[in-house]
């Protein structure tokens, strides 16, 4: 799949996890689903195995090859706070984040929770990278409206989104 995207918030997708699995009313209409499950028993496509979760290790490094700055969503089709991603895994994505220093990263999740307890726990050192936003989606963006443990970044990310779709 292209690292391009349509998506007008974002300038480009990364997926080190692919595949993801329901976890609220939001993901009733989930795109990264439909898409995905079109693929599945494609032998060789990316979506072989439909939107069952892998990590994709080999995708870890992507950003490195970019040489000029983008904004990136990461993980566009799937969470990576799933509970199926280890924390050592996310921590790998971290660190790649903060070595591609000049990409701004876009992280959306669903699971607010564990997100939250990571960045606030073992992880802390990756809620405090300049160049990562971190948000929840809209659904829950009321919830997070005033919340700013997770710092200014995942404010204002949600915010700029929630404005976008108000117009
Ligand atoms: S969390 Fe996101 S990717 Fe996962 S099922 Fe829900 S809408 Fe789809």
């Amino acid at each position: 799949m292209s690292d391009r995207t349509s998506i007008e918030w974002t300038d480009a997708t990364w997926n080190p996890v692919r595949g993801c699995t329901k976890v609220s009313p939001g993901c009733k209409n989930c795109y990264a689903e439909t898409f995905a499950e079109r693929f599945r028993g494609v032998p060789g496509h990316p979506f072989e195995n439909g939107f069952d979760l892998r990590l994709v290790p080999e995708k870890l490094r992507e950003p490195l090859r970019w040489k000029t700055p983008r904004r990136v969503f990461v993980n566009s089709m799937s969470d990576l706070f799933h509970d199926l991603v280890p924390t050592h895994y996310i921590a790998a994505v971290g660190q790649m984040m903060r070595e591609a220093y000049w990409h701004t990263y876009q992280v959306l999740t669903k699971r607010h929770e564990r997100m939250h307890a990571l960045l606030s726990g073992d992880l802390r050192w990756l809620a405090s990278l300049p160049n990562v936003w971190f948000g929840a989606s809209f659904n829950q963006y009321l919830q997070y409206r005033d919340d700013s443990e997770l710092g200014p970044n995942m404010v204002q990310m949600v915010k700029e989104m929630w404005e976008q779709r108000q117009r």
